[in-house]
C-alpha cells in the first residue's frame, strides 16, 4: 500500500513537527480502536495514521519521502507497518570501513570520516600498511515505539540492511574476464553488497523518547577479524491518543463524566496500561478534579508510578423546557455563591 502520509494526516508539506503531532493526535483519538470497538474501517484508518506518523515524525524518513517522492520511497522498501521495513541510513553508513578497505590500511591506519562538508581522510599514513583487525563501525537506527509498548516494555524483531562482502568477487571489486580483470557486476566494484540482518531486542519498560538502546556487536561488521561495532537504537515514542507521560513514572489522562455523575457520584471505567480499572467518583466532584490510581503508572523492576486522571465534566447539550425548569428548581434548592443573585 503506497500511503501518502501527508494526505493520511491531512497536513501539507510545510507543516511543522508540532502540527504533524497535533494532527496525528487528533485523528488517532478519533479512530482509536478503544473508541471504535469492532469497527474494521476505523482500525484500518488507525493503522494508516500510525504509518503516516512513523514516516513524518522521523526527520530521516520524512526527508527521504520528500526527496524521493511517493513511488520511489516505497520502492525502496519503506512501506508496510511494523518494524520489518528495511532501512538504509546514509548517515550511518560505514564509509570508514569502505574507504579503509580501498586504501588497504584498515580502519586503524587510514580512517575516513564523514564530516558535514563531505569526506575527509585522516591518518593516511596507514596507506599500504599491514591489515590490522579493526572493530566495525557503530550504526544508529531510529526505532518507532508505540506509547503503550514503551510503558510496558516489549520485544521487537526488525530487519536491517548491512553491507556484506560481495559473494561474487569475494570483496575484491573485480572479477577475471578472459586474461584480464573487469569491474565486478554484482557490486559494481564496491566489494560489498547489501545483505539483511535480523535484529531481536527487548525494549525495556519505561523507555523514554529520545533514549538510546545500545546493542553490542550488532553494528557494522569488523575488518580482518575484528569484532562488529554496536547498534544504537534511537527510541522515538508515538504519542498515545489517551495517555501521556509525566516524568519517568507517572501517566496522565483525562476522563469525561456527565454533570449528573459529577453531582451524584458513582464510578466509571478508565483504560490503564494493564487493562480497564474502575474509578470511584465522589458526589460533588468538580470539573478538573484529579484522581490518582496508585500503581497504574510506569512499572519497572525498580519503581512503580501512578496514573492521574483529570475529570472533565460534560453538560447536557440542550435542555427541553421541562428539563430547564427542573434545573431552575435545582438552582433554587442548591444555589452557588458564585452566581450573581440578580441573574437567572
Ligand atoms: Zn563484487
Amino acid at each position: 500500500m503506497n500511503l501518502d502520509p501527508y494526505k493520511a494526516l491531512g497536513v501539507d508539506k510545510k507543516a511543522s513537527a508540532e502540527d504533524i503531532k497535533k494532527a496525528y493526535r487528533k485523528l488517532a483519538r478519533k479512530y482509536h480502536p478503544d473508541v471504535n470497538p469492532g469497527d474494521k474501517g476505523a482500525e484500518e484508518k488507525f493503522k494508516e495514521l500510525s504509518m503516516a506518523y512513523d514516516i513524518l515524525s522521523d526527520p530521516g524518513k520524512k526527508s527521504e519521502y520528500d526527496n524521493l517522492g511517493q513511488e520511489a520511497f516505497y520502492e525502496r522498501g519503506f512501506g508496510g507497518a511494523g518494524y520489518k521495513q528495511p532501512d538504509f541510513d546514509m548517515s550511518s553508513f560505514p564509509w570508514a570501513d569502505l574507504f579503509g578497505d580501498l586504501f588497504g590500511g584498515g580502519a586503524k591506519g587510514g580512517r575516513a570520516t564523514r564530516g558535514s562538508g563531505g569526506f575527509s581522510f585522516d591518518g593516511l599514513g596507514g596507506f599500504g600498511r599491514e591489515r590490522a583487525a579493526a572493530k566495525g563501525a557503530n550504526r544508529e537506527h531510529s526505532l518507532s515505539v508505540d506509547f503503550r509498548d514503551a510503558v510496558k516494555g516489549h520485544d521487537i524483531t526488525m530487519e536491517l540492511e548491512v553491507p556484506e562482502s560481495c559473494a561474487r568477487c569475494g570483496g575484491q571489486g573485480h572479477v577475471s574476464n578472459g586474461g584480464g580483470l573487469r569491474v565486478c557486476p554484482a557490486c559494481r566494484g564496491q566489494g560489498s553488497t547489501m545483505g539483511r540482518q535480523t535484529i531481536k531486542a527487548h525494549i525495556p519498560a519505561g523507555v523514554k523518547d529520545g533514549q538510546k538502546i545500545r546493542l553490542r556487536n550488532k553494528g557494522y561488521p569488523g575488518q580482518n577479524g575484528g569484532p562488529p561495532g554496536d547498534l544504537n537504537l534511537l527510541v522515538r515514542i508515538r504519542p498515545d491518543a489517551v495517555m501521556s507521560r509525566d516524568g519517568d513514572d507517572n501517566l496522565l489522562m483525562e476522563r469525561k463524566i456527565s454533570l449528573y455523575l459529577a453531582l451524584l457520584g458513582g464510578s466509571v471505567e478508565v483504560p490503564t496500561i494493564s487493562g480497564k480499572a474502575s474509578l470511584k467518583i465522589p458526589a460533588g466532584t468538580q470539573n478538573g478534579a484529579r484522581f490518582r490510581l496508585k500503581g497504574k503508572g510506569v512499572s519497572t523492576d525498580r519503581r512503580t508510578g501512578d496514573l492521574y486522571v483529570t475529570i472533565k465534566v460534560v453538560l447536557p447539550p440542550k435542555l427541553s423546557d421541562e428539563a430547564s425548569r427542573l434545573v431552575q428548581r435545582l438552582q433554587e434548592l442548591a444555589p452557588l455563591p458564585q452566581d450573581d443573585p440578580g441573574q437567572g
